[in-house]
């Protein structure tokens, strides 16, 4: 992780008239900054006497679906050449855009272009967002800690374990009361930690009563040093459903061990209705429905999200008036296919160990085959307010409901963000799908984020939009901004689409 701590310096009250240094308005942080020198986020610079952003205005070349090569981002002398030049769809991003703090003017970028007879207009900027976090999502069954436990990295807290969803462990890291509401180095950690993870970086978390996680977007959590490799197939009970028919005939009874819903084919509805027989089995846990117990363990890093490492350990006496007898076979299995084990019935019916059975091996393998591989998810959540609004309107409400009337279409980067319903324009987008080191910071602290308004230029004009301020495309690629900074052409990443037709009424558009 960045040293966030080290880098800040906060500006001189007054103006060192002397100092031949600039000024950097782009944030409240208001930089002077030497000559050769970046100011305390690195995202500005003055060179050659003037404020340049530091990092080049990234432009999207939708190409894949031509069949055209990719090419690297940020490779090293591929900034755009001024040649206007090309055959392919073009996307001027906010990445390396600039902000328009303190609101009092158009976004950096107002680009038109029309594609296939759409006049569409792209209102582009980098949004400062004081209110944002992320949500990572961390395939496991493993308990990574309890529900509301206080998540820290680097030893401060910055954020909370939320609801867990299917197969899956949820955080709820960053938010305004970790950024500004705590101590000054907490809101500093917070920064870096959400920076890092939305720029695609490990960040190593530690949750209180829990585990240490490594986490990082796209790639396989490590929990507690160890690669979780597999996501479950479903909880016990559903795969009991999928895999009832495989075991029929080759097994006596099977269980499937989960932390939240443990499976026991015998008694399930899909053992019943395939006429599988009782077996007197008696799991140690709280009955649901038939063939479906709760908590048959506490949440751990055991088998299925359990704390048990010998399975059974949640059996309890076998009865023989239910069906159990010496030589009943018993197949113990965990939610992944990872963990199994065979067991038959003594002359005392207790279940003992026996070496697994071939005739088994192909259903185990397709439980682990059915499982996706363990990823960790992260969504950029932030809310835009009025620096990003008036940038686009003088009437910032107009802004919002465009968008909540779906006649405005929200990208970060280029990506698909999810706008929430209600009141303003509070966004997630998988970090994912930005092109890399899309992210930045300023040490307010907040996090930065490019965004893009799309919308067609009828409804730009009609929602009281910065109509002077409309470039081509091409304008932007041969004269830059405000910002004197670089373009960089990128293949766009897949699955973005683009042009949003489709999301803007193509129909009507016309
Ligand atoms: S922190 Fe960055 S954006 Fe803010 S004033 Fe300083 S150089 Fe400019």
């Amino acid at each position: 992780m960045s040293e966030l701590s080290e880098r800040f310096e906060p500006a001189t009250p007054e103006a060192p008239e002397s100092s031949g240094k600039l000024r950097c308005d782009a944030c409240p942080v208001m930089c002077y900054i030497a000559e050769g020198r970046t100011g305390a986020c690195d995202r500005y610079g003055n060179f050659g006497n003037r404020i340049v952003r530091c990092d080049p205005l990234v432009i999207l070349e939708h190409r894949l679906e031509a069949g055209d090569p990719l090419v690297e981002f940020h490779k090293e002398g591929d900034a755009w050449d001024g040649n206007p030049v090309t055959p392919a769809r073009r996307f001027v991003t906010g990445i390396g855009a600039g902000t328009t703090y303190p609101d009092y003017k158009p976004a950096p970028f107002i680009v038109s272009q029309e594609v296939e007879g759409v006049d569409l207009v792209t209102v582009v900027t980098e949004g400062i967002f004081s209110y944002c976090g992320v949500k990572v999502k961390i395939d496991t069954d493993r308990h990574l800690g309890p529900e509301t436990a206080t998540v820290r990295a680097a030893g401060e807290p910055v954020g909370h374990v939320t609801t867990a969803e299917y197969g899956s462990q949820m955080l709820s890291l960053g938010g305004v009361r970790h950024l500004t509401g705590g101590s000054k180095s907490e809101g500093r950690v917070t920064c870096d930690t959400l920076l890092a993870l939305c720029n695609r970086q490990p960040v190593e978390l530690e949750i209180e009563g829990g585990s240490r996680v490594v986490v990082q977007a796209g790639a396989a959590p490590v929990i507690d040093g160890r690669v979780e490799h597999r996501m479950r197939v479903g909880c016990g009970s559903a795969t009991i459903g999928m895999f009832a028919t495989q075991w029929k005939d080759l097994v006596d009874e099977v269980v499937v061990v989960d932390d939240h819903i443990t499976g026991v084919v015998s008694e399930h509805q899909a053992g019943k209705v395939i006429g599988w027989a009782d077996t007197g089995i008696k799991i140690v846990g709280r009955r649901s429905t038939p063939g479906r117990y709760f908590k048959v363990s506490e949440p751990g890093l055991g088998w299925g999200g359990t704390t048990i490492s010998d399975p059974l350990e949640i059996l309890g006496p076998w009865n023989a008036k239910k069906g159990a007898r010496p030589g009943l076979s018993l197949l113990m299995v965990s939610t992944t296919g990872e963990q199994f084990g065979y067991y038959e019935l003594d002359d005392e019916l207790r279940p003992v160990a026996r070496p697994f059975p071939d005739r088994l091996r192909k259903s185990v393998d397709l439980i682990e085959e059915n499982c996706e591989p363990a990823l960790c998810t992260v969504l950029f959540m932030g809310g835009a307010g009025g620096s990003l609004r008036a940038g686009v309107t003088e009437n910032p409400v107009n802004l919002t409901r465009s968008v909540q009337r779906l006649q405005t279409y929200v990208t970060c980067g280029g990506a698909p963000a999810y706008v929430w319903p209600g009141g303003g324009i509070t966004l997630m987008v998988d970090v994912a799908r930005l092109p890399e080191k899309a992210f930045g910071y300023v040490p307010t602290p907040a996090l930065v984020a490019p965004i893009e308004f799309t919308m067609r230029r009828e409804h730009y004009e009609a929602l009281g939009g910065h109509v002077g301020a409309i470039r081509s495309v091409d304008d932007v690629l041969a004269a830059g901004g405000e910002y004197f900074n670089d373009r960089l052409a990128a293949t766009a990443p897949p699955r973005n689409p683009w042009p949003p037709l489709q999301q803007l009424g193509r129909e009507n558009a016309r």
